[in-house]
This record gives C-alpha cells, sequence and structure tokens, in this order.
C-alpha cells in the first residue's frame, strides 16, 4: 500500500495540475498518455519484482508519474525521456527522490551497451515502460538483441500487442514479434488496464505484460541472426508461401530450389506459409540452410 499521505504525481487532481501550471502540451507523435492510477503502478512495480538492490530503467517517464512509485521501491532509477519539455517537469517533480537520474534522449538511439559502461551498471537490469505503441516491437527487440544484462522487461502495450506476443501460429495475431519474445522470454500478462487509467484516454485498451529473459533461448541454432532473417521474411510478406518470401527476401541469399529441399527434409509441405510454423519448426528450418 502507498503512503496515503504523500503527494502522488498519478492521482489526477495532481497531473491536471501539474500540466497546466506548466501549459503542457500533449503530443501524439510520442504517444503522450500519461497513466494516473495508482493500483495499475502497483501492479505495474509488483509484476517488475522491483526492490531495493534493483536498478530500473525506465522508459518514458512522462512527467514522473510511474518513476516516483518506482523510486519508492527501487534501489536506483535510470530515466530515459525523448521530449526536452518535459526533462524541467521531471526534475521538478521528482527532486526529492536522490534514487532517480533523468536522461534527455530516444531510447531507440541509444548505444546500450555503452550507456551501460557509462551508468556503471553492474548488474541485470529491470526495464520498466509505458510505451506509445509505434515503439514497442523496435525498443523490445533492440533490449533483447543487444546483449546487454536484462532481468525483465515490464511493460504497458495496447492489449492487442500483448496478445500478439502470447500468440502461437494457426491465430491472426501471430507473427515475427510473437517468435521474437517466444525466443527471448517468457511473457506473463499483470494486468489489463482500461482507458480510463490514462489522461488523455487512449483509442484501446492497453496490457501490462512481463518478459521475464530466458537463461537459455527454448530452441538452439548455430546462426541467430539467420532464424531471424527467416522469421522477418516469412511474416514480411504473409501471404505468400514460404519458399517465396524467403526466396525473394533481400536479406537472405537462398533460391525456391534450396528452401523447397529444406523443407522437404523437415517434412513440411512446399506450398507452406511462414504463418504455420512455430519456433521449433522456424529453428529447425535454419539449421538445415546453414548447413
Ligand atoms: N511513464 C509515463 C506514465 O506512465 O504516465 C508516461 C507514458 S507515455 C504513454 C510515453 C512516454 O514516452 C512519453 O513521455 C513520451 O514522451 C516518451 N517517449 C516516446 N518515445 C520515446 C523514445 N523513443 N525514447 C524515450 N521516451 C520516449
Amino acid at each position: 500500500m502507498r503512503n496515503p499521505d504523500q503527494q502522488y504525481i498519478a492521482y489526477p487532481a495532481n497531473t491536471i495540475r501539474i500540466i497546466q501550471s506548466h501549459d503542457f502540451q500533449f503530443l501524439k507523435k510520442y504517444g503522450q498518455n500519461f497513466l494516473i492510477d495508482l493500483h495499475v503502478m502497483e501492479k505495474i512495480v509488483r509484476a517488475a519484482g522491483a526492490g531495493p538492490d534493483d536498478i530500473v530503467i525506465e522508459i518514458g517517464p512522462g512527467i514522473g508519474s510511474l518513476t516516483q512509485v518506482l523510486a519508492e521501491e527501487a534501489g536506483r532509477v535510470i530515466a530515459v525521456e525523448i521530449d526536452r519539455r518535459l526533462i524541467p517537469i521531471l526534475s521538478q517533480n521528482l527532486a526529492a527522490y536522490s534514487n532517480v537520474e533523468i536522461v534527455e534522449g530516444d531510447f531507440l538511439k541509444l548505444d546500450l551497451p555503452a550507456f551501460f559502461k557509462e551508468k556503471h551498471i553492474d548488474r541485470p537490469v529491470k526495464v520498466v515502460a509505458n510505451l506509445p505503441y509505434y515503439i514497442t516491437t523496435p525498443i523490445i527487440m533492440a533490449l533483447f538483441e543487444s546483449g546487454i544484462p536484462l532481468d525483465n522487461v515490464t511493460v504497458m502495450v495496447q492489449e492487442e500487442v500483448a496478445r500478439r506476443m502470447q500468440s502461437g501460429p494457426g491465430t491472426k495475431d501471430y507473427g515475427a514479434l510473437s517468435l521474437a519474445v517466444q525466443y527471448y522470454a517468457s511473457a506473463y500478462i499483470a494486468a489489463y488496464v482500461p482507458q480510463n487509467c490514462f489522461m488523455p484516454r487512449p483509442g484501446v485498451g492497453s496490457a501490462v505484460i512481463r518478459l521475464t529473459r530466458f537463461t537459455e533461448p527454448p530452441v538452439r541454432v548455430q546462426d541467430e541472426k539467420l532464424l531471424f532473417g527467416l522469421i522477418r521474411a516469412a511474416f514480411a510478406q504473409r501471404r505468400k508461401t514460404l519458399v517465396n518470401s524467403i526466396a525473394n527476401s533481400p536479406e537472405l541469399k537462398f533460391t525456391k530450389e534450396e528452401v523447397a529441399g529444406a523443407l522437404k527434409e523437415l517434412n513440411l509441405s512446399e506450398t507452406i506459409r511462414g504463418e504455420a510454423l512455430d519456433l521449433e519448426q522456424f529453428a529447425r528450418l535454419a539449421e538445415v540452410l546453414h548447413g
């Protein structure tokens, strides 16, 4: 339970006061829908498991509502915000928390290993974010692919994106993101969050999903880059056969005959589409084509 005497930024009256006193205009292009529900924030912090020994990286702190709750629980919070107008507001709102560091920048443009070094991050971090939908996939991929020490990534995403991460072959939500998430992490939906928990209200419902990084991926491949190349090719043209999508991919150098031969070796039809394969089958295909 939060301290009832504490003036939380997330209280709607406080959020409104801060927005008005700074004459802040929400920017759609940065997906600025601020969370105004303390219970949802509690769920996020609990799902992330943030405690006194933890370093938390928050992507997109906004006016600092979730940052404040994180600062009360975690040992150290590093918050990266792209919108320059929010930096003085964040500094003012979080002045009482000496364990918070605010960094101005586009998280997608950060050289993550260099950033970790610069900030003397010496243990696996917990990443927490309430993200605009259009950067969810690139941010999650960048976090996993960069090889930085990660414990978990707990993110608020559109409900549909949360479903996509957990879906398998034969469902309409299944795609490259599902396979990437399933390769790197186990996914757990910690909460469904209705539109009225945000200011301004977004057009769709959201969900908090926690991705806990596997120590070992569930399938083994010799060439991870090839595996993800095949997955990207398969879903870039998902209505095409796998043979055509792989042979047409500018990123890959296989002929139709080579792909058809590999599929035959795996007892799969030459006319199969990529969306019918699960992670294990993509991994086996990558192994055959690698050979
Ligand atoms: N964390 C706050 C909350 O929960 O109320 C704000 C969430 S709001 C949905 C998304 C925030 O991410 C905004 O403050 C926006 O400016 C910031 N943002 C958007 N793109 C970003 C990026 N590429 N790097 C860092 N921050 C970003």
